[in-house]
């Protein structure tokens, strides 16, 4: 099975020789695939354009999505078009999905989820950054390059994935559409106030509770009553949390701020003593 993607605006043909499916979402399917031209293997989501009800807003992203480079966001090579569908043509993380790795363990004791957390706050920095708010960070959309714990593999080779509903906001700029997943999405996402940035970084706060909590930090399920709760219950850590550091308990509670305007950002949280403190660890010898 080979794909030829020939938009208008590129002479140069690119083939790609299609492998095996790696996963499928609200949007389509992703393939694995390797270059002809390179001999890279990559992942290429194939998203019909039937299922993208604003066709020019999904351009901006896919070209914004290209110019952004960091160590933890997933590279998208380039991207190309057929009359009915848009090819994302994104380096291959072969490791699996945060999510997958987490179910499978239960939970995340403390240094591994310090490695997956430095690596997506430090993400979430760079996209805070280039005006880019994620709006869907999770588990699902956190992929693993190689899988952890495998020939020296650690938990921080990781890449925030799927800018299917990233934008790009001017600083002050508010959002009001609800977006993203029940569970992951910030309080103020369901006030008339509108949303920014600090969204993204409830999200993490969240998925930073989730890895080392092995649940979430709630215990309603539909947003608007996760808000509520969040408004009027403090946070609560059960008892499987007795070994962890007051810490890492600290940097989710900022994180877990209701009033936005009050919620850590990403660029202080990189400075946070939590994260810190992996930053000072010794290189593992070898
Ligand atoms: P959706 O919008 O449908 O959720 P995603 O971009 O999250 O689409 O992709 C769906 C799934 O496909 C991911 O959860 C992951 O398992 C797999 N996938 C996506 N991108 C890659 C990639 N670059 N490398 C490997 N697997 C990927
Ligand atoms: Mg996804």
């Amino acid at each position: 099975d080979y794909l030829t993607g020939q938009p208008a605006s590129h002479k140069r043909k690119r083939q790609y020789r299609i492998g095996r499916h790696l996963g499928a979402g609200g949007f389509g399917e992703v393939k694995q695939a390797t270059s002809l031209e390179t001999g890279d293997e990559v992942a290429i989501k194939i998203i019909p354009k039937a299922k993208i009800s604003d066709i020019p807003t999904q351009v901006t992203r896919q070209n914004s999505l290209a110019t952004l480079v960091h160590p933890h966001i997933v590279h998208l090579r380039e991207w190309f078009e057929s009359r009915d569908k848009f090819y994302l043509v994104f380096e291959l993380a072969a490791g699996g999905e945060l999510y997958e790795h987490l179910i499978d363990v239960g939970r995340f004791g403390e240094e591994e989820a310090r490695e997956v957390t430095y690596a997506l706050v430090d993400a979430v920095a760079y996209l805070a950054s280039r005006g880019v708010v994620h709006r869907d960070l999770k588990p699902e959309n956190v992929l693993y390059r190689s899988p952890p714990g495998q020939n020296g593999a650690g938990h921080d080779d990781c890449v925030v994935s799927d800018f299917g509903l990233a934008v790009e906001i001017k600083p002050d700029q508010k959002l009001h559409v609800i977006a993203g997943s029940a569970g992951y999405s910030a309080p103020e996402m369901y006030s008339s106030d509108g949303y920014g940035f600090p969204a993204d970084c409830w999200s993490l706060g969240v998925i930073t509770f989730a890895m080392m909590g092995g649940r979430f930090p709630y215990r309603a399920t539909i947003p608007t009553q996760i808000a509520e709760e969040a408004r009027t219950t403090e946070l609560y850590f059960p008892r499987t949390w007795e070994g962890v550091s007051e810490e890492a308990k600290d940097f989710i509670r900022k994180l877990l701020v209701v009033d936005p305007d009050h919620r850590m950002t990403a660029a202080e949280a990189l400075h946070h003593p939590w994260l810190l403190a992996a930053k000072s660890r010794p290189a593992s010898p070898d």
